[in-house]
This record gives C-alpha cells, structure tokens and sequence, in this order.
C-alpha cells in the first residue's frame, strides 16, 4: 500500500527524499523450488514529512506477507555478537528500570528469546516473548521461552494488563517495523505498569545519514526514527523519553527508556540540535546523500569488475539483511558473486531475494575463490578475524560507506 500520510502526526505532505529502485522483500530468503516463480517487487522509497520530520517508507507491504507467508530467516540465538549485545543490553535495563525477581518483561518481536533469556537468567523475572513468525516462535518455545504467537495489539496488550501490567516492554529492532502506530501505543500505555519502561532499540536516521547507511533502508523498516518527531509524537501518548543511548549495533543504532512518569532525559535537546545541524528533517541535504550513494554504487561495481578483469572469482560474506539492499541496488548478482556464505541454518540452502545467489557454510570457500565481499560491515572486523586464519590469501572488499 501506497503511504499517504504521516504515521506519527497524519500530515500529507510528504516529499520523497531517497529513491533505491524496485526490490523484493529483504528478509525473505528463497527456497530453490520457489526460483522459478515471479518475484514480487515494491518500491523501495523514503518519504519526509514536511510537517514533524519523521522519515517512512513510500509503500508498507502488508505484515502478514512479511512474516507468516514464509519463513523469517533471522535468528538472534545464531549470532555470538547478538547474544553479547542482547546481554549487556538486559544488565543496562534490569539496574535503570530496577526490574526484580517476579517482574513482567514482554519483548515484541522477540525472535527466539535472546533477550528474554538474558532478563530471566539476570534478575529471575518472568519472561513474554510476542513472536508472529510461527518458524521463529517454535525455536523460542524450544528454548523454554513462553511465546505468544501473533501480532502486539490491543487483544495482547489486555492479557498483559490482566497479568499485572508489564515491568520492561522491550522491542528491539522492531518498532521500526510498525506500520499503524498510534493503534500500537495505545497497546503499550495499557500493557506497561506505571513504573515500567517501554524500551526501544531502533536503527538511528542520524546514523544513517552520517554512514551512508543506505542499505539499511529495507521494506521491513516501515520508520526511520529521529528524536525530535519521536518526542512529540510519545508526549501524545503522556509518556516522557528518560533515556537515550547511542550504539553501533546493526551499523548504528538508539536505545530509548519511554515512561509514564518521571523527569526527561537531560542530553535530549543536545541530541535534537545535532539532528538539526545535520540538516535531518531538511529534505535538500538528502540530494546530496542520494549523490553520495550512486557514487558508492559506481566505485563499489569497479572494484568488483577489476578483480574479475584479473580472473578473480569472488564470493559474498554474511547473507544479512542489508546486504540484500546493496546488492539488488547496486545489480550485484550471479555475473560477479558465486555464492554468499552465512552461519545460519535457516538461511543455508537458500537464496538471495532478487540476486538469486545461493547460501552456503564458510566451508565452501575453496582454494580457487580469490575475493570475498564483506556484506554486513558493520561486522566486518568481526567476520575478517574469523576468516582471516583459515583462508590467508582471499582479499577482503569491505564496503566503504560514509565517513
Ligand atoms: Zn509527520
């Protein structure tokens, strides 16, 4: 469905400020059998209001088509660097929020559990994982992690309610991905006890812009959010932001503590200047961005040609998410990658949407395979030290984005 209108404050005017092209779903990886059918693809645009600032997709693909039609291939337990993540991120919340033993923590869009896992192995609290992809939700329910299989909504955030109300409501990585959001909070103000915190992680618009992070804009991300749209749009509701941390997790990243009550965080209006003075919610600077990305593409395809030119065969590392955007943005397919390598079971075996490349182990990098392309670079460092040992000669073509 076409965007229409603002989904924090309803404003129409709305101007497109970057433009990706057409392209499939990035989340879902394709099975062989499903190759030879035609593949759906949507435009791939960000929108600014004009009005509050906030950025959005052009076009939001229904949520049951991007999580119960396939299988979600994403899997938070997969990843020794999520699992870390996911660990301090519980230790941050169970001391800020002052979670205890017996307390409620509900995470939306809780994957397999990782979160949750951590709070209850932590502090001993009760655990509420609110999964819709029903794969995902049978690994949770394996790892001894109660899951509600469907979508937060008003039904859900009742349950809650009647259970006593929730401690911490978390969402990683997820409230980005909600289309009708003023329904969604009215979810979350019932659900949430008044001395809870709803907290939120959320790529950052501002570190998207300063990273050139194009390829984090997916069809999944429904937001891109900021701090001064968010703030205005949570007073709606009568809940404060108390707290904001910045990180690098998935290429950059905010952490948001969102209260009933209880004083504002103290570094907010800093934050909001920075935004401004990076020109965030002015839709000329986004001309430049787009000025920088094309120029990526270019730079990025003649790395890849040249090493071809020199009889190199390549390979891609790490079938992230990301990694989707920047191949079929760049038209980086079968011609110049072999195949990309991945760790994860729920993605070996399949294919790249679009690029159609298949997924194999690390282990199917042989002698004759002369580059490999970093995909996910934001753990690039990550990935070259784990490759490095066993395959000394492969050069590594690590996208440079911004900075
Ligand atoms: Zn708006």
């Amino acid at each position: 469905m076409p965007v229409s209108s603002c989904s924090l404050c309803a404003s129409s005017e709305l101007e497109l400020v970057i433009d990706l092209g057409f392209h499939p779903l990035a989340d879902t990886f394709i099975k062989k059998e499903e190759l030879m059918q035609p593949e759906v693809r949507y435009p791939l645009q960000v929108l600014l209001c004009k009005s509050c600032g906030h950025a959005m997709s052009s076009y939001v693909v229904p949520a049951t088509k991007r999580y119960q039609e396939h299988d979600y291939s994403y899997d938070s337990g997969n990843s020794k660097v999520s699992v870390e993540h996911f660990g301090e991120m519980a230790q941050e919340a169970i001391q800020k929020v002052g979670v205890g033993a017996g307390d409620l923590v509900v995470d939306i869009g809780g994957n397999v559990g990782t979160l949750l896992d951590a709070f209850r192995a932590q502090a001993g609290t009760h655990i509420l994982n609110i999964e819709p992809a029903g794969n995902i939700a049978d690994i949770a329910e394996k790892n001894g992690v109660e899951t509600v299989r469907n979508f937060f909504g008003g039904e859900v955030a009742h349950t809650i309610a009647k259970r006593g109300g929730a401690k911490v409501i978390a969402m990683t990585n997820a409230f980005n991905h909600i289309a009708y959001l003023d329904d969604f909070m009215q979810g979350i103000v019932q659900a949430l006890r008044p001395d809870g915190a709803f907290l939120i992680e959320v790529p950052y618009l501002l570190h998207l812009v300063e990273k050139l992070a194009f390829d984090t804009v997916y069809l999944e991300h429904v937001s891109y959010f900021a701090l001064r749209p968010l703030r205005t749009y949570f007073k709606k509701f009568g809940l404060v932001i108390s707290d904001v941390i910045e990180n690098d997790y998935m290429g950059g990243s905010m952490r948001l503590y969102v209260r009933k009550s209880g004083p504002g965080f103290a570094g907010l209006a800093d934050m909001v200047a920075r935004e401004e003075a990076a020109q965030l919610f002015d839709p000329l600077m986004y001309r430049g961005f787009m000025q920088k990305v094309l120029a990526f593409k270019f730079s990025l395809l003649k790395e890849l040609l040249e090493a071809k030119a020199e009889g190199g065969r390549i390979v891609g590392i790490g079938a992230a998410t990301k990694g989707n955007t920047l191949l079929n943005y760049c038209g980086i397919d079968a011609t110049l990658l072999e195949f990309v390598t991945d760790a994860s079971v729920l993605k070996i075996g399949k294919y790249t949407p679009g690029s159609h490349l298949e997924i194999k182990p690390d282990e199917a990098i042989t002698a004759g395979i002369t580059h490999a392309l970093i995909l996910p670079w934001n753990i690039g460092d990550f990935l070259r030290g784990k490759l490095t040992p066993k395959y000394p000669s492969l050069v590594f073509i690590t996208p440079h984005m911004g900075e």
